[in-house]
């Protein structure tokens, strides 16, 4: 472990540390938790912790390990669950005022197979209101600061579990990504982010947002550790109808890419400030230098994929969201006279702007009057997407992109929502294709602030995705602790 404290270590070192028997795992619950008290109130990264639980959980690998029991591949690794997704017993708020009080009644299927190998599950992390929205600004509780500059945002929707990872108060977490929420905030926050191929990863216990689109997927400070969490999580469930029955999967720790040819839609990439476009260019460079091959490929239809998505992510939030009724979970107005009232007031009082915003729209999309102009019409664009994405992976094996058009901004600095849609252009693509996609730090703009390199693999090419994302992340080295986190003590 040398000479290092226990947040500068990444997740496989704390986890082998502890597998040695050079630190307690108690010991561990105990520096994270303290991290957690210090930092948090400045960061806004978690909506609630799990201190008392995760210190049970930490004596019994203790125990476990004094008798000389299995202990698991995610041993003592503190992990932050974004707080959409279930842990029986504990509250799933959805950062919304409707879930406040709504207990889970069961623990999701990733929740599950991460405690089942040993992982210390730290916290319930701060996301944007039912996860709409790209800045994290949409909590109904309080917004998530950027460690790297506490006046910029986090980025969305997963904005507390990248910005849990990125101050190391967790060493893994869990996100959502509908539309890019694990990717935008990992790019801003400086760490890795990875969207698994659709059905790779059990949705089974996430609160839905656009069930289509949605994917769980781990936020990380390596792609070594991303690829560990995907080995626990990336596993056939039952209780969800859309998971994938594939063997499990095994990451490999390339080191070039040789023979590996990666396409760039220049069509497509327009918009980048100059700092986002020169650190794209620098990382084709890299890419070069490891042996790959960079060629063209025609991918200008995506620049249709917001338009698309804000059809159809609204389409199915609508539907979705309609559960929230007053009657059957959390909140219920106390005004209300009526039943008509109870509906009415209970979602007036308990969604916030945007989450009515989408509603509106969705119910909109697919009125009779309206289906087949808007929403069937996304759908078919969608068709011609994945087909354009098919035919880019018959030239090629991944496609690259910066992950966003610059680097995280300040909070309040945009106020349009239209604007802050656009954010996700490059992010949400691959959501409407399914495809198995990462957010890998590429360095900084001129103003220090995080920025980051996006692959985009063919359907079922999670492990090749992440193996080049290794490649380029060894070569380069980026993904630093923030120097106010980096201190020498808790
Ligand atoms: N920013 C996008 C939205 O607001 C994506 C959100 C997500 O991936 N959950 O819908």
């Amino acid at each position: 472990m040398s000479s290092r404290f226990l947040h500068q270590l990444t997740a496989t070192e704390l986890r082998d540390a502890f597998l040695k028997g050079e630190v307690k795992a108690t010991a561990i619950a105990e520096h994270f938790q303290a991290r957690v008290e210090k930092h948090n109130p400045e960061l806004g990264a978690f909506l609630s912790t799990l201190g008392e639980r995760m210190l049970i959980k930490a004596e019994q690998l203790d125990r476990k390990r004094a008798r000389n029991e299995p202990l698991g591949r995610l041993a003592g690794i503190p992990i932050a669950i974004k707080d959409n997704t279930h842990i029986a017993g504990e509250i799933t708020t959805c950062a919304s005022k409707f879930l406040e009080n709504y207990k889970a009644p069961f623990d999701a299927t990733v929740v599950r197979l991460l405690e089942e190998e040993g992982a210390l599950l730290i916290g319930k992390a701060n996301l944007d209101e039912f996860a709409m929205g790209s800045t994290n600004e949409n909590s109904a509780y309080f917004p998530v600061q950027n460690p790297w500059n506490l006046n910029c945002v986090a980025g969305g929707s997963s904005g507390g579990s990248a910005a849990a990872v990125a101050s190391r108060m967790a060493l893994l977490a869990t996100g959502s990504d509908t539309g890019g929420s694990i990717r935008l905030p990992a790019s801003f926050c400086g760490v890795v982010g990875f969207k698994p191929t659709y059905g790779r990863v059990s949705r089974y216990g996430l609160v839905a947002f656009g069930s289509s689109l949605d994917q769980i997927g781990p936020l990380a400070t390596t792609v070594e550790d991303a690829a560990l969490m995907m080995e626990v999580i990336g596993q056939h469930c039952e209780h969800d109808s859309t998971s994938l029955d594939l063997p499990r999967e095994t990451y490999t720790k390339r080191l070039d890419l040789k023979d590996v040819k990666l396409g760039v839609s220049r069509q497509f990439l327009e918009g980048l400030t100059p700092d986002a476009k020169e650190n794209f260019e620098e990382a084709q460079h890299v890419l070069k230098n490891l042996g790959a091959k960079i060629i063209d490929v025609d991918l200008a239809i995506l620049k249709y994929s917001v338009a698309v998505y804000y059809i159809l992510a609204t389409a199915e939030a609508s539907t979705n969201l309609a559960r929230f009724d007053g009657i059957r979970y959390g909140k219920r107005s106390k005004l209300a006279k009526s039943l008509e009232q109870v509906y009415e007031l209970s979602r007036k009082e308990g969604f916030g702007r945007e989450v009515k915003r989408r509603i509106l729209l969705g119910t909109y999309v697919l009125s009779a009057g309206y289906q087949d102009a808007y929403y069937k019409k996304a759908q078919k664009v969608r068709t011609l997407m994945i087909d354009a994405f098919e035919k880019a992976f018959s030239e090629c094996d991944a496609i690259i992109t910066p992950v966003a058009t610059s680097g995280a901004f300040e909070r309040n600095a945009i106020q349009d929502p239209l604007q802050l849609y656009l954010q996700d252009i490059f992010t949400i693509p691959s959501n409407l294709a399914g495809l198995p996609t990462v957010s890998v730090p590429s360095g900084y703009d001129k103003r220090g602030m995080p920025l980051g390199l996006q692959i985009i693999g063919p359907q079922m090419c999670d492990v090749p995705v992440l193996d080049y994302a290794y490649a380029y992340a060894h070569a380069t080295g980026h993904g630093a602790i923030p120097k106010r986190y980096n201190e020498n003590h808790s």
